[in-house]
């Protein structure tokens, strides 16, 4: 069967509406930054950037930011990013103007993220690190998790960024390891990443978080395994979404998964041991991140 199968109606969504999405997006204007939100035009952003005030005041509104530029030296087959072997040299201004524009911004939590830089020696960590130890130092109040990519392998390099005060380390699987090779780029794979994230783990992070994409054709017995996996690795957070087509050169969607079945994985990840679980058709690794943090970490 090559016919895709059709959209249905629970991965439609609306246009945000709520106060504080209004808000931070006129403080967005001038500050000169990138959000994956808006570029993706990910139907996430009124959850996120609404967000929520906690019992202890913390704000939980959540925005991602791409650092590194919008080049990547790897090709996924589901990821729209453009590819280039020798994308265009750091802007080594990008850690302090994205900390001064951050700490100005009336936001809770920011996820930091990059495209993979295989051209550089260190993956870009020195940059990552940098990044969020100016952020902390400007405004200690924001929470940060950096979602990064496997960095080839070298595990100095996750230890640098594991370093730099962050709170929460992120590094997505993606799918099950059997499809690994049909979905990622031929680089990653998946015992690799599962040692960049026990390599977090071990450097004291307090939160480390993965996300599997459903409906590419893995197996339920492939994503259990998968899960068992990432506990071993000592990985607290897994979240699963639906696998969207971002155009035809892309890989098919294998099928739509309803949200029953998102539940069902949500109640065996916790069941597993898992600290929280976000599942959902819609919902991306960074999905209200900063309101799953606050109620369940900082409780
Ligand atoms: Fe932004 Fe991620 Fe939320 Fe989408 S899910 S709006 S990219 S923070
Ligand atoms: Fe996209 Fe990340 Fe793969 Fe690069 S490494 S193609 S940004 S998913």
């Amino acid at each position: 069967n090559t016919k895709a199968p059709r959209l249905p109606s629970f991965l439609k969504t609306s246009i945000p509406t709520s106060e504080s999405y209004a808000r931070i997006k006129k403080d967005l204007r001038g500050l000169g930054l990138h959000t994956v939100c808006e570029e993706a035009r990910c139907p996430n952003i009124g959850d996120c950037w609404g967000g929520k005030e906690g019992q202890d005041g913390k704000k939980s509104a959540t925005a991602t930011i791409m650092l590194m530029g919008d080049t990547c030296t790897r090709g996924c087959r589901f990821c729209s990013v453009k590819t280039s072997r020798t994308p265009p040299p750091l802007d080594p201004h990008e850690p302090e103007n994205t900390a001064e524009a951050i700490s100005r911004w009336g936001l809770g939590y920011i996820v930091l993220t990059s495209v993979d830089r295989d051209d550089l020696a260190d993956g870009g960590a020195a940059h990552f690190a940098s990044t969020i130890q100016k952020i902390k130092q400007k405004a200690p109040h924001i929470l940060v998790e950096a979602l990064t990519g496997d960095f080839a392998g070298n595990l100095e390099c996750v230890s640098q960024v594991a370093r730099s005060g962050l709170d929460v380390y992120a590094h997505n699987v993606e799918t099950v390891e059997a499809l690994t090779p049909f979905v990622r780029d031929r680089r990653a794979t998946f015992r690799q990443s599962l040692r960049v994230l026990e390599r977090a783990k071990e450097e004291g992070v307090r939160v480390t978080k993965t996300s599997i994409m459903l409906g590419v054709g893995e197996q339920e017995d492939q994503v259990l395994q998968a899960l068992k996996d990432l506990r071993k690795s000592h990985v607290d957070v897994v979240t699963f979404g639906q696998y969207m087509r971002p155009t035809k050169r892309h890989m098919k969607v294998d099928r739509y998964v309803e949200p029953a079945e998102f539940e069902r994985w949500k109640k065996v990840a916790e069941d597993l041991g898992f600290l929280y679980v976000a599942s959902g058709p819609l919902v991306r690794s960074s999905y209200k991140a900063g309101e799953y943090f606050i109620e369940n970490v900082l409780r």
